[in-house]
């Protein structure tokens, strides 16, 4: 049972950790785990704030408390939270005055108006697609009622959409032990619409496709692998045609975009109608399609790789990068000389320095000599936040090749 003060109103709960956990929130760090927690902590309600403390006793913040995940608390705040939905409107307005100010956000209607953590709302991340914003609810706290009526009141207040659609990831709410509810509106009635990013169309359909339907993160990346593509090219793992129509809007001669997923392609296609381009789309694996095409003698001038994660776990690493390895084998093998290799990982587990390696290694067996032009990250409405190595993911390395 929760405790109660002497006035009768209900105390906030609160929790010591150990050393170790002050030591992480102390290197700015905002996770803690539920063995850093000391003393017993099984009657705090789920997704309760929590103010934390300590071994000594010393305050050290609020968080937003898990009932369940392995991540039992997620902090919020280094001072003290009286009202939850009112820091969390706060937070939202605040990410978005960092992106306007520091101006993070060109040349699209599509981006990212809160990454979790990195925005400091452990939990929540919102995507804007024009008129159309999509929600993803992460952790207990920011599921709670009150959480969800400041986040639909003040998208409304700052962004007037016309939707706002909330993508459900069906087994997030299963490890925080959330019960099970569809994807849908929480407030409007679209949801869907059509953007424009770098002056490239797509369709965006909220209820449909990964992720929160696009990939953002790549959203610069387009644009700076369009700088230096040409002649023909290739791109493995299009998924809707992010990059294949950025190539085929700038000075390619030919688009082919290769993808497993027909529903994907089925959405690439209209995308190029959308923008007036013809494009050729495979279904196919792309690791035999680079395979069968690196042995039929085919060659391109730019090829793109963006292959999904393959680094899931850290007990992945070794297997994703023989996957990286091969895939940039093959693609460096089938360029010709002064080609352009664009190559992605979004495997967190997979480090700047291990992609550089399997990237040179790959070179080595290609016999190829690379260039780096460009070393990138996700664009900029995704930020880094610092000392938290989980919001940095996602590395695109653009590369001159050559013999
Ligand atoms: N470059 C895209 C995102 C790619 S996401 C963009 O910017 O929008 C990874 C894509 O790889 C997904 O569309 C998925 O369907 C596809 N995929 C996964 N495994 C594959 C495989 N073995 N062969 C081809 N495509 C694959």
């Amino acid at each position: 049972m929760p405790k109660k003060q002497a006035s009768g109103k209900l105390a906030e709960p609160s929790l010591k950790l150990s050393t170790r956990g002050t030591a992480r929130l102390h290197a700015r760090h905002p996770w803690v785990y539920r063995s850093d927690i000391v003393g017993a902590n099984d009657d705090i309600p789920p997704g309760a704030l929590v103010r934390v403390h300590d071994e000594r006793g010393k305050f050290l913040g609020t968080a937003l408390y898990s009932s369940s995940s392995q991540i039992a608390i997620r902090m919020i705040s280094h001072g003290s939270v009286a009202d939850l939905p009112a820091l969390v409107a706060e937070r939202i307005r605040a990410a978005i005055a960092y992106r306007k100010e520091n101006n993070l956000v060109a040349n699209t209607d599509a981006y990212r108006i809160v990454f979790s953590e990195a925005d400091f709302l452990p939990g929540l991340i919102l995507d804007r697609y024009n008129d159309v914003v999509s929600a993803q609810i992460l952790t207990q706290a920011i599921d709670a009622q009150p959480a969800r009526a400041a986040i639909v009141q003040t998208l409304r207040e700052e962004l007037q959409p016309a939707g706002i659609v909330e993508r459900v990831d069906g087994r997030i709410r299963e490890l925080e032990q959330l019960p099970p509810r569809p994807s849908g509106l929480l407030w409007g009635d679209k949801t869907s619409t059509e953007i424009s990013v770098n002056g490239v169309r797509f369709y965006y359909d909220g209820l449909e496709g990964q992720k929160t339907g696009a990939f953002l993160d790549q959203r610069e990346n387009y644009a700076a692998a369009a700088q230096y593509a040409h002649g023909e090219a290739l791109d493995a793992f299009c998924y809707q045609g992010g990059f294949a129509l950025h190539l085929a809007l700038a000075k390619c001669s030919s688009v082919t975009g290769v993808d497993s997923s027909r529903a994907a392609l089925e959405r690439a296609e209209k995308n190029a109608a959308l923008n007036a381009r013809d494009l050729e789309w495979i279904e196919a694996n792309a690791f035999d399609l680079l395979r069968d095409y690196a042995a039929a003698n085919r060659r391109y001038d730019t090829i793109v790789l963006d292959p999904p994660a393959f680094a899931k776990s850290k007990r992945d690493l070794e297997k994703a990068l023989g996957g990286y390895k091969e895939l940039n084998l093959r693609a460096m093998k089938m360029l010709r000389p002064g080609g352009i290799l664009v190559t992605c990982s979004c495997s967190f587990h997979v480090s700047p320095h291990d992609f550089l390696k399997v990237v040179a290694a790959a070179a080595e067996d290609a016999h190829k000599s690379l260039r780096v032009i460009e070393n990138r990250g996700a664009a900029k409405d995704h930020p880094i936040l610092l000392n938290v190595p989980e919001t940095s993911y996602l590395q695109c390395l653009i590369i001159h090749v050559s013999n």
